[in-house]
C-alpha cells in the first residue's frame, strides 16, 4: 500500500539548483516564484527535474505546476520575458518558449478522474497534493516550492525521498496500472535507467495488470511512445530483457519473443551502433528504430504491417522498417559471397537501404569486409551525381524519353567507378550510350 509521509519542507534545494541548473534556468525559476507571489498563486517545480536533481543527473526539462490560475500565470510569465506562449485550454497546460529557445511547461494543478481505464483523464483544477497523487511513481511525485521564503524546499507527500534513497519504484496507489497502463512500461524504463528495483507490491500489481488485456486498450501512439522510449534508453538490451521477463513483448506482437539467438544479436547490435557512432559521428541514426527492427525481424511482412499499424508508427519510420525488411536478406546474401564489388555495384546495393539497415547488416555479418564496404561506400557515394542533367541531354539533341534515365544511371556508375571525371567526358560517354541504345 501507499505510504503516506507528512509533507516535507525540511530539505532545501536552493544551493543544489543553483549549482546544477544552468544559471539562466535558475534565474527564471526564481523569477517564476516572484511572479507567483505577485499574482496570488503558488508555483512548484514538479516531475522529472526534481527527481533528477536529487539523483545528481542534469535535466533541463522544466515542468511547473500552479495552484490557482496557471494559464493566467503562464501568460504573465511569457509577457515579462518576451516569450512565446502556447496554451492548451482543454488540458490547462501551456508552453512558454523564451527568446533563446528555452522551454518551460506550465500546468494548472489538477486532480484527475478517469472516465474509464486508459481514457485520457479529465481536468479539474485542484491542489498540488492532488496533482502529485495522480503521478506514476513516488519518485516522480516530488515537488520543489518556488514561493517566497520557501523557495527550494522539497515537497514530499508520498515518500518519494525515501524511495529515491532506497532505489525503489513504487506506485502511489493500487489502481495505478489500471488507470494508466502506460505505467507498466514507464516502471521498467525508470527501473532500468536508474538501476532501481520495483517494490514488491508494485511488482505484484504490474504482473496482474500485464496478465490482462488492459494494454490492448491503449491507443497506438501511446503504446508506441512507451515502447520506443524503452528502446531509446541507454542500454535497450536491459529494457528488452525486462519486458520479456514481465511478458510485455506480446503487446507489440504475440510472435515477438526474446530467443537466445535474439539475445546474442542484441549485443552485436549494441556494438554495431557504437561502431557506427564512431565511424560516422555526423550521421546520427534512429537507435530505437534499429532495436525495433531487430525485435520484429522474425515477423513476416503481414505481421510486420500489423505491428506498424497497431503502434501507429509514423510513415517515415514505417517505410524504413518495411524497406529494411524487404532488402536486408538479399543484401546480406550478396555480401556473404565476399566478391569484390565495384563502387557502382556497392552503391546500387546499398542506395535504397536506410542507415538503420546498415547497422543491422554490420551487426549481422560481424565481418570486417562488410564494415570496410560500408565505410568506403556509404558516406561519399550518396553525394555523387553526374554533372549532366536531363536538360543537358536535351540540349545535346537527344530525344527525351526513357533513354534519359538509362543514360543518367550509366553516367552515375561511371562517375562512381572513376571512369569519367569531367563534364566533357560525361558528354562523350552520353553520346556513346545513346548510339549504342539507338537514341
Ligand atoms: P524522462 O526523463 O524520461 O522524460 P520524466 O519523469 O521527465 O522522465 P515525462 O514523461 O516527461 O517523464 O513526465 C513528466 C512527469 O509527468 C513525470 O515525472 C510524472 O510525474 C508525470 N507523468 C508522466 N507520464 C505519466 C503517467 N503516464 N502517469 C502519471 N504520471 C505521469
Amino acid at each position: 500500500m501507499t505510504m503516506l509521509f507528512p509533507a516535507t519542507h525540511g530539505r532545501n534545494l536552493r544551493k543544489l539548483m543553483r549549482d546544477r541548473l544552468p544559471a539562466k534556468v535558475f534565474k527564471r525559476l526564481e523569477d517564476a516564484g516572484r511572479l507567483a507571489g505577485q499574482s496570488g498563486v503558488s508555483a512548484f517545480v514538479v516531475g522529472g527535474l526534481v527527481r533528477d536533481l536529487l539523483l545528481g543527473h542534469t535535466t533541463i526539462d522544466v515542468d511547473i505546476a500552479v495552484e490557482g490560475d496557471g494559464m493566467a500565470f503562464a501568460g504573465r510569465l511569457a509577457d515579462r520575458h518576451g516569450a512565446a506562449l502556447k496554451i492548451f485550454e482543454r488540458f490547462a497546460t501551456a508552453y512558454v518558449v523564451f527568446p533563446d529557445g528555452f522551454k518551460l511547461d506550465v500546468a494548472t494543478a489538477r486532480g484527475e478522474s478517469y472516465a474509464h481505464p486508459t481514457a485520457l483523464p479529465a481536468v479539474k483544477p485542484s491542489s498540488l497534493e492532488k496533482d502529485l497523487y495522480r503521478r506514476d511513481f513516488t519518485i516522480n511525485a516530488l515537488a520543489i516550492d518556488l514561493n517566497g521564503r520557501h523557495f527550494g524546499d522539497v515537497i514530499d507527500y508520498y515518500g518519494g525521498l525515501h524511495d529515491l534513497k532506497a532505489k525503489t519504484i513504487r506506485v502511489l496507489h493500487d489502481r495505478s496500472f489500471v488507470d494508466d497502463p502506460t505505467r507498466l512500461f514507464r516502471a521498467i524504463r525508470f527501473e532500468q535507467r536508474f538501476g532501481f528495483h520495483l517494490d514488491a507490491n508494485t511488482l505484484g500489481l504490474l504482473r496482474q495488470a500485464a496478465a490482462t488485456d488492459l494494454v490492448h486498450r491503449l491507443s497506438g501512439p501511446r503504446l508506441r511512445n512507451e515502447v520506443m522510449a524503452l528502446l531509446a534508453e541507454q542500454d535497450p538490451r536491459r529494457t528488452i530483457r525486462r519486458m520479456a521477463g514481465l511478458d510485455l513483448l506480446r503487446f507489440i506482437h504475440p510472435a515477438v519473443t526474446l530467443t537466445p539467438q535474439l539475445s546474442v544479436f542484441l549485443s552485436d547490435l549494441h556494438k554495431a551502433l557504437a561502431w557506427w557512432a564512431k565511424q560516422f559521428p555526423g550521421r546520427p541514426v534512429d537507435r530505437a528504430l534499429v532495436y525495433f527492427m531487430n525485435l520484429t525481424e522474425r515477423l513476416d511482412i503481414a505481421a510486420t504491417d500489423a505491428v506498424l499499424k497497431r503502434l501507429a508508427l509514423p510513415n517515415r519510420q514505417a517505410d524504413k522498417v518495411r524497406t529494411v525488411k524487404e532488402r536486408l536478406a538479399s543484401t546480406s546474401r550478396v555480401l556473404a559471397r565476399r566478391r569484390a564489388l565495384k563502387p557502382s555495384q556497392a552503391y546500387r546495393l546499398f542506395a535504397a537501404l536506410p542507415d538503420e539497415g546498415f547497422i543491422l547488416l554490420a551487426a549481422r555479418t560481424k565481418s570486417s569486409h562488410v564494415k570496410r564496404l560500408l565505410t568506403a561506400h556509404v558516406t561519399p557515394d550518396r553525394h555523387v551525381k553526374p554533372s549532366l542533367t536531363g536538360e543537358d541531354l536535351k540540349k545535346m539533341g537527344l530525344k527525351p524519353g526513357p533513354l534519359y534515365g538509362k543514360i543518367l544511371d550509366r553516367l552515375l556508375d561511371a562517375r562512381l567507378d572513376g571512369q569519367v571525371a569531367s563534364e566533357d567526358q560525361e558528354r562523350d560517354l552520353a553520346k556513346k550510350i545513346a548510339n549504342a541504345l539507338g537514341g
